[in-house]
């Protein structure tokens, strides 16, 4: 058996051969199971990350890892050149399951929101009549959509953003939770779409007032405008509901979902719409050549049918309200505000004596909890949805610990 690496050794290699496009805690997992992650030397954490929302079914599930090896060694790709007797089954299935005509495959949360602006800008042209490349999507600033050139062109952060251009034209940026600006945008007989996340996660769990989703849908609807919900971090049992639009009986005309479609086992995105808008789309202009492979299927019939049989959604929600609960008891100038919805929460931490969020999670790592901080200032707190409630208290315990440490 090959030798483990050090902590020490595999930052190294990471530093060394590695681009820097990230600024990982310094922890080298190589372990999970459940709610828990283990480090190379064998310490154990609780994970309160759950890689941004995919590992919502827990660290290596065995149902759908076993889904997967079951298929990884039967047939693992043939393109979309060709039918398997495995993607149309879980094209019934995910359909069926949240309620659309049809779903385009992709592979990571970025390629499904450019599938989804591709797919508005179709059906603008082909359905609304707006005259060729004159269509506006309307999207809120402080969103969090991926990393290509096109969904960079959308952000306002100058971080993910700077430097990258020239970027693509067509977006309309309006402040989130803001309906009098998304009327006003709405006038524009150009808008095809509106493209928001229900809450969004990036930015710092920001939630909504009550009723924007559903008053901004009702909008788009009246000005026959897509309403293009970004569901791959809030998506998939995450908020205390299957979607995070289900809060408010939203059904989106487009739903990109991504992450926890796969438990966080493999790549596995989606895009969902009904017939008009999904078949604007004809052969040769969309795809991608693991988009739609008979491994992702297995994996993601799996990763739903977990969600369903542990009743994730439901579990969530009250896990989320016991974590809020608790968290507000916590006596400590350096916790602003709590907030989130269902297992999708975050904390405004208050620097204190020089210390910041980053100075928290550091420690918190120490004590045997991993999150990161979101904007210098943001905690997120987001663990796989089968945590229990004693392993929850114990993770509670954990914080509030840390936290008090720096009183
Ligand atoms: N959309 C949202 C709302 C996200 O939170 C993310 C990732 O955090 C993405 C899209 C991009 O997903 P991926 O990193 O898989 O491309």
């Amino acid at each position: 058996m090959a030798e483990k690496l050090s902590s020490k050794a595999a930052i190294e290699l990471e530093d060394k051969y590695g681009a820097h496009n990230y600024h990982p805690l310094a922890v080298v997992l190589s372990k999970g199971d459940g709610a828990k992650v283990w480090d190379v030397e064998g310490k154990e954490y609780f994970d309160f990350l759950s890689a941004y929302s995919a590992v919502n079914q827990g660290h290596c599930h065995p149902k759908i890892v076993d889904a997967m090896v079951e298929q990884a060694k039967t047939l693992t790709l043939t393109s979309r050149a060709f039918y398997s007797d495995a993607w149309g089954v879980y094209e019934k299935f995910v359909t069926e399951y949240f309620g659309y005509d049809k779903v385009l495959p992709m592979n990571t949360g970025a390629e499904g929101d450019e599938t989804a602006l591709k797919l508005c800008r179709r059906w603008a042209y082909d359905k609304k009549g707006i005259e060729t490349d004159k269509a506006k999507i309307i999207v809120c600033a402080d969103n969090f959509h991926g990393r290509t050139i096109t969904v960079i062109s959308m952000s306002t952060d100058p971080e993910s953003k700077t430097g990258f251009g020239p970027y693509t034209p067509g977006f309309v940026v309006i402040p989130y939770n803001d309906l009098d600006a998304l009327a006003k945008e709405l006038e524009d007989p150009n808008v095809a779409g509106f493209l928001v996340e229900p809450i969004q996660g990036e930015a710092g769990v920001v939630v909504p007032h009550e009723g924007y989703l559903r008053k901004a849908f009702e909008m788009c609807k009246e000005k026959n405008v897509l309403f293009i919900a970004d569901e791959v971090q809030t998506g998939i049992a995450r908020t205390g509901k299957l979607l995070a639009c289900d809060h408010e009986g939203v059904r989106p005309d487009v739903l990109i979902l991504g992450k926890a479609l796969s438990g966080g086992v493999y790549p596995v995105s989606a895009v969902l719409a009904d017939d008009e808008v999904m078949l604007t789309i004809k052969p040769g202009q969309h795809g991608s050549t693991f988009g739609g492979n008979p491994v992702a299927a297995k994996v993601a019939i799996a990763a739903l049918e977990v969600v369903k049989e542990e009743g994730l959604a439901a579990k969530a929600q009250k896990m989320g309200e016991i974590f809020r609960s608790e968290i507000e008891k916590i006596d400590s100038e350096m916790i602003e505000l709590v907030r989130g919805k269902g297992l999708l929460n975050a904390v405004v931490i208050k620097p204190k004596n020089g210390k910041t969020a980053m100075d928290v999670c550091i420690k918190m790592a120490e004590n045997g909890l991993l999150a990161k901080p979101t904007h210098d200032h943001i905690i997120r707190f987001v663990p796989p949805l089968v945590i229990s409630e004693e392993q929850l208290m114990e993770a509670v315990g954990i914080i509030k610990e840390t936290i008090l440490s720096f009183e």
